[in-house]
């Protein structure tokens, strides 16, 4: 089927002193109904950007936000902030990493729930506290029609983050952003909310784009999986190729810092160095300050990215033809 959304030369660059600098730059991926694709990095890569850059979230008066987002044919990268409220929270939905910050604590979680309804749908108060009751139990909270009532304080961090998945869900978007969703949560809770979110994926035709950088929720939800790192896709496939057949140096680092993929683990230990800052490294790879295997031309060119036949990308000269063939 085609995709629900489509982006093109997605390129966000924010002003600062040293001029307008891309932190996003030229990316293209396309997601299905359905679908559940990664995209994976540590903090500074660009993950967060690409997701607030869909959502109309970037702030106008520094950030910049070019190249293409179609969603249904329109091109969100043009939109009107009045169009983004008719989108965000209805078409389009996300859930960030720390629900606490997302929830007001000064109206009850039945409120919060069910104001989409009412400003997308145009609800009354009764049907949609109803809808809101029926969206606790989806998401499999107890005592949903008292837990209306209450306020977030009242709840656990596990019992939130359930809160927002079903805030996020009640106008049943057709594409649902999750920001980092789990890190905040313990490996148990950690666990139960992602099997959540894998059966609100199979029940629905909700695609979800999840944000992560910890390569063992892409395994345990993603089907297919996007490497970023500064600002850049560095490696694209399905998850079972990326992880029995990693292929850039980066992408073979990220897979062998994670020790057990069961395990949670807070932070990347083994790659040495840190992403450049954006706009610091004007030419080459940007992982060459990193990669063991930099050579020459990896310090003065960037590569692009090399197709294989089973749809796998890599961003990376060792598998550019020329050096292939100069190789065998
Ligand atoms: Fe390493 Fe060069 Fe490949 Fe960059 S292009 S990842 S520096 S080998
Ligand atoms: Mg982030």
């Amino acid at each position: 089927s085609s995709p629900i959304i489509e982006v093109k030369g997605l390129q966000t660059s924010f002003l600062t002193e040293d001029g307008q600098i891309p932190v996003v730059n030229n990316i293209d991926f396309d997601i299905k109904p359905g679908e559940v694709l990664g995209i994976v990095g540590e903090s500074g890569c660009g993950k967060s950007v690409t997701s607030l850059s869909i959502m109309g979230l970037i702030p106008t008066a520094t950030g910049k936000v070019e190249g293409e987002i179609l969603f249904k044919g329109e091109n969100l990268a043009n939109a009107t902030e009045a169009r983004m409220r008719q989108i965000r929270g209805n078409d389009i939905a996300m859930i960030f990493q720390e629900p606490m910050t997302s929830l007001n604590p000064v109206f009850t979680i039945g409120e919060q729930l069910i104001e989409s309804l009412r400003i997308h749908r145009k609800w009354n108060k009764k049907t949609a506290m109803a809808r809101a009751v029926e969206m606790l139990k989806l998401v499999g909270l107890p005592r949903a029609e008292e837990l209306v009532k209450e306020y977030p304080h009242q709840l656990s961090g596990g019992m939130r983050q359930r809160v927002m998945i079903a805030m996020a869900m009640i106008c049943e978007p057709k594409l649902l952003i999750a920001d980092e969703p789990t890190t905040a949560l313990d490996v148990t809770i950690q666990a139960q909310i992602l099997e959540l979110m894998k059966k609100l994926n199979q029940e629905t035709d909700t695609a979800i784009m999840m944000i992560t950088h910890d390569l063992g929720v892409v395994a345990e939800m993603c089907e297919r999986v996007l490497v970023m790192y500064a600002g850049k896709v560095v490696e694209e496939g399905d998850v079972k190729t990326i992880f029995q057949n990693p292929k850039h140096p980066y992408t073979i680092g990220l897979i062998q810092s994670v020790p057990d993929m069961r395990t949670k683990v807070d932070r990347l230990y083994s790659i040495p160095g840190n992403v450049p800052k954006p706009g610091s490294l004007k030419l080459g790879c940007q992982f060459a300050p990193r990669c063991a295997h930099a050579m020459d031309r990896c310090i003065s060119e960037s590569p692009g990215l090399s197709s294989f036949d089973n749809g796998q990308q890599v961003r990376c000269w060792l598998y550019d033809d020329s050096e292939r063939r100069k190789q065998a």
